[in-house]
């Protein structure tokens, strides 16, 4: 028999999150970006007393505990307190991505069985283009005051989130339930079939904002300044907003201006040392720092994922910026990062090179979560680094089952991500590709990730994609798309070139094509299902 342990039963809940960085970092700030263009301030203290005010106009509206309240929102202040007064209430957030097709937005809205809506001004076209379809939304609720309230044709009542939340009291007792009371819901993007909720537990933000300060992850603590380019639109920004009131940092919300220029002067003013984001606002912000010939004087440190990070963007960060990069995995599904890398001294000792290609990985996984690659019949691979299989994942902050889910998609207790990986001995996890993008070429697997990575370190290349195309011979053979930077010209022969000084032969794409740009989806990648449709057919 096991001895029970006698230590207090408190749940893991949101609410205590704000109410902690209230009562200890009381006074730290939290900056926002107005969707109208100002810069608005106030602290922690602030925000919970705001919190609670929302909490208390939600009920005012007969909103109760386990009803959906859904937001379409940039990273804001009013959001940040969207993340607390709902979920704190026992109610749920469902973060809804802007950037989903309307049609898809519609189907989520109403799989969830949606109450309310907070949106931000920006986003009143499209909610003028949902709300007709989505009947059980009662009250729309935009992000703003009075002033900046915008008219929309069609829906009788928008609320001015000022004027709901303003009379309302800043006592509220935040009820205490069972920590895994479902806290935030956020959809998949549905490339193929539809949108799949993921619900969150309180219990599993909270562990992962915790996991995700830790020095070896992200590395936040109450000297910190945190930008989350992350939106909070989709998987949480990864716990960040979180995160940096547990650790009590200074919290810096850059609204709807993602633009080098805007991130670059806001990280500058607000002296912020540590930011997160895709691949693809790293890119934009090198080359505008770049161009003016600019340098950070404070940032030092950024969390990058959600696609992989080029090594030759990893090395321009490290070694002209000294900015290091944080390189993890995650998805929807995982609440946020599962994995991310921090170079080791041993690492450290080796050449820049070689630690950029570490760097390059998806790192290691989290304390808490467990990775394994199998191969197609289930059989874990060994760890050796080449071994290729599914990357399974299992956690306190993984997902069980899909909300409203027919059955659970887990494999023996354990997540099939849909993704390729190889584990090496040090148990660091490299991404190779998702299983439907891989190219089979032969009987063996080209990397589009890595043929993507390879080129993009030429200084002509702004983005590329690789798609397999079917080939008589081979099954399938590489497809290169290639966007050029502006006024930036190169010829086939160069890019075949520089790739075979970097890949295996047969990996050289068959064909190179020169576009304008890629189709990208709700959550900023290419999408290669749409090359694959328009340009699927076969090499002779
Ligand atoms: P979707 O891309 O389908 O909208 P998610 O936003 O949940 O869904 O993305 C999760 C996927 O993104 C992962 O399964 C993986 O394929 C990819 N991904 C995330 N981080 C990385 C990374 N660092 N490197 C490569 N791929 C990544």
């Amino acid at each position: 028999m096991h001895q029970a342990g006698l230590m207090m039963d408190r749940p893991l809940l949101i609410s205590a999150v704000i109410e902690h960085a209230a009562a200890q970092y009381g006074d730290v700030e939290v900056v926002s970006r107005e969707t109208h263009g100002p810069l608005f301030r106030y602290t922690y203290r602030d925000c919970a007393r705001r919190s609670r005010q929302l909490a208390n106009a939600l009920a005012d509206l007969g909103l109760k505990p386990g009803d959906i309240v859904g937001s379409i929102a940039w990273n804001n202040h009013r959001h940040l307190e969207a993340y607390y007064g709902v979920s704190g209430s026992g109610m749920v957030i469902h973060t809804c991505n802007p950037r989903l097709h309307a049609q898809q937005l519609i189907y989520i809205i109403n799989h969830a069985g949606q109450k309310a809506m907070l949106f931000d001004a920006t986003f009143a076209p499209l909610i003028k283009g949902i709300a007709a379809h989505c009947p059980t939304v009662k009250t729309w609720i935009c992000l703003s005051d009075a002033a900046h309230l915008p008219a929309i044709d069609g829906v009788a009542d928008v609320r001015a989130y000022e004027d709901l939340i303003g009379p309302c009291s800043a006592q509220f007792n935040w009820p205490e339930f069972d920590e895994n009371t479902g806290a935030a819901l956020c959809y998949t993007s549905g490339t193929t079939g539809n949108p799949k909720g993921v619900l969150y537990s309180h219990r599993a933000i909270v562990l992962q904002a915790m996991a995700g300060c830790m020095p070896n992850v992200l590395s936040v603590s109450c000297r910190d300044t945190i930008l989350p380019v992350v939106p909070m639109f989709h998987i949480n920004a990864w716990c960040i907003p979180y995160g940096a009131p547990i650790a009590g940092a200074k919290l810096v919300l850059p609204g709807p201006r993602l633009d080098g220029e805007s991130l670059y002067t806001l990280m500058e003013d607000e002296k912020v040392t540590l930011s997160a984001g895709v691949p693809s606002i790293w890119q934009g912000l090198i080359a505008y720092v770049e161009q003016k010939g600019l340098r950070f004087s404070t940032m030092r440190r950024t969390g990058v994922g959600g696609s992989a990070m080029p090594q030759a963007l990893i090395a321009k960060f490290a070694d002209t910026y000294q900015v290091e990069v944080r390189h993890g995995w995650g998805m929807t599904e995982t609440t946020a990062v599962a994995t991310m890398g921090t170079l080791t001294p041993r690492d450290l000792a080796l050449p820049k090179e070689q630690q950029h290609a570490i760097v390059a990985r998806q790192g290691k996984s989290l304390c808490g979560v467990e990775i394994k690659v199998v191969d197609a019949g289930g059989a874990t691979l060994p760890r050796n680094g080449t071994s290729q299989g599914e990357l399974m994942v299992r956690g306190p902050w993984i997902l069980r089952e899909y909300f409203k889910g027919e059955r659970s998609p887990l494999q023996d207790g354990w997540f099939p991500t849909g993704d390729i990986a190889t584990i090496d001995a040090t148990g660091t996890m490299q991404i190779r590709d998702r299983t439907k993008d891989v190219i089979k070429s032969g009987g063996e697997w080209i990397s589009s990730i890595d043929l993507e990575s390879a080129v993009v370190a030429h200084p002509a290349v702004a983005m590329a994609a690789v798609i397999g195309v079917k080939h008589p011979q081979w099954d399938e053979r590489p497809l290169m798309f290639i966007v050029c930077k502006p006024d930036q010209a190169v010829e086939k022969y160069e890019l075949l070139a520089f790739l075979a000084e970097r890949v295996a032969k047969w990996w050289l794409p068959d064909d190179i094509r020169f576009v304008d740009s890629l189709p990208v989806g709700g959550t900023g990648k290419v999408q290669k299902e749409e090359l694959r449709r328009k340009y699927g057919g076969v090499f002779g």
